[in-house]
């Protein structure tokens, strides 16, 4: 389906806005003090609320299965039905959001029941995730994180060339954009010292990403090949998988991250349909040595370009620096390679998985994607315009990221996740007998 750059909603939306009626990313809100939470659609700063759309019979003449499926509390059951519904829903939304189109424009009391303003709700998960996995597809970041740790001969595994790397996250600590968490408490141990502690992490880090939904599931056995790759990829957020370097560093050995990744993970509100992005895809780096066929596509535009960064703000104050400006269109191996290999050896794929990137860093170091590499481990500390620098996350620093492609004279956006680290809480009571003080912070 094309995207018509010129199309224009009844909706006024700048030409900076990243929800235009060319993007028309799904999300899951209630106004605030309502009970249920229910499927809209972003458009300017406003909400159309797809459930009242739904209900009023504007999808009767597409394929879409099911009743009240966008009064759901989650994308779910509409993302299982496949690209030809999407496609048919976002047509059908089009035309109805179009200045053209006097069906919702014309009709002042519909407007009111179908239009909510951004600034009155709250969002939730707008996917219920089952299983969650994290690649490590940047190749940059591998290189850089691997030179810190074993040196630049060293830096890439033999297999990173020949297979997108990844390990399996933790889907229950998946959080929504808005939430704030406690610095981690886990076990770290220094090189000089000869036993490990139980103290809270002192080096909290971000990790820039993006990550796809699954739409349509796949049966045990079943491989995804890579030309098919597509029919299950719904949509896209942003990711920030927020990490403990320390716990990290002491845990990874042999099997990989752990603890020191799942104490939460971000996601931004909106999911951006493939459909919206299609406009935007471009050519990946070269893959050399040429990867083995099942991760080999006939399609050279494997990767999209957009635009990421990534910016940090003190203790709440009025101003927030940039401190990486990257693209997605680094990342070594494309989402289609990552689920071809996901399901090479018969492993199924669930409505709602989430897939994402890894670490998102490009060949400057303004692209770096975390402060790991940013401040190359510690050792040069990024200068922020409050006079003070930052070399890992402090107690009261949000991170903000954000994410766009830039059409003409309009952009694709994802909006932002963001998140704030909260001072750690009380270690558990190492006594038994002793009274388990809880914090009463909220989560
Ligand atoms: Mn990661």
């Amino acid at each position: 389906m094309t995207t018509n750059p010129t199309l224009r909603s009844f909706i006024p939306v700048a030409s900076d806005c990243h929800f235009p009626i060319q993007n028309l990313p799904y999300g899951v809100f209630r106004r605030r003090g309502e009970e249920h939470f229910r499927v809209g659609i972003a458009i300017g700063d406003q909400i159309l609320d797809l459930s009242v759309i739904e209900q009023r019979g504007f999808f009767n003449d597409t394929a879409l299965e099911g009743n009240n499926v966008f009064s759901d509390s989650s994308l779910n059951r509409f993302m299982a039905q496949g690209r030809d519904v999407w496609h048919e829903v976002r047509q059908c939304i089009t035309r109805l959001l179009s200045e053209d189109e006097p069906a919702l424009h014309d009709d002042d009391e519909l407007c009111r029941q179908v239009l909510v303003n951004t600034a009155e709700v709250e969002m939730k998960l707008p996917v219920e995730i089952g299983d969650y996995t994290d690649f490590y597809s940047s190749r940059e970041h591998a290189q850089n994180v691997g030179t810190m740790f074993r040196g630049a001969e060293n830096a890439l595994m033999p297999n990173y060339l020949w297979l997108p790397v990844a390990y399996h996250g933790r889907a229950s600590s998946v959080m929504i954009s808005g939430t704030d968490l406690h610095r981690p408490i886990g076990q770290t141990k220094a090189d000089d010292a000869e036993a490990p502690t139980t103290r809270p992490s002192r080096l909290v880090d971000f990790e820039l990403e993006m990550g796809f939904f699954i739409g349509p599931e796949t049966k045990l056995g079943k491989s995804i090949p890579i030309e098919n790759a597509r029919d299950h990829i719904f949509g896209m957020v942003l990711v920030n998988d927020w990490s403990a370097r320390d716990i990290q560093k002491w845990e990874y050995v042999p099997l990989g991250p752990f603890l020191g990744k799942n104490f939460g993970t971000s996601i931004s509100p909106w999911v951006v349909t493939m459909d919206a992005l299609e406009p935007f895809r471009c050519s990946g780096p070269a893959q050399d040595p040429p990867p083995l066929e099942y991760l080999t596509s006939n399609d050279e535009a494997q990767a999209l370009d957009i635009n990421l960064e990534v910016s940090l703000q003190i203790d709440d104050a009025d101003k927030s620096d940039v401190i990486c400006r990257s693209n997605f269109k680094y990342l070594y191996w494309s989402m289609d390679q990552q689920l071809a290999h996901h399901t090479i050896n018969g492993c199924n794929v669930r409505t709602g998985d989430l897939l994402a990137s890894g670490t998102i860093s490009g060949p400057t170091p303004e692209s770096y994607g975390s402060m790991l590499e940013l401040c190359w481990r510690g050792e040069k500390p990024i200068k922020l315009s409050h006079g003070l620098t930052r070399t890992f996350i402090q107690d009261g620093d949000r991170i903000t990221m954000t994410g766009w492609c830039q059409g003409d004279g309009y952009r694709i956006g994802f909006g932002e996740v963001t998140g704030k680290i909260l001072p750690a809480r009380e270690l558990p009571a190492s006594n038994p007998g002793a009274t388990q003080t809880q914090s009463t912070h909220q989560r």
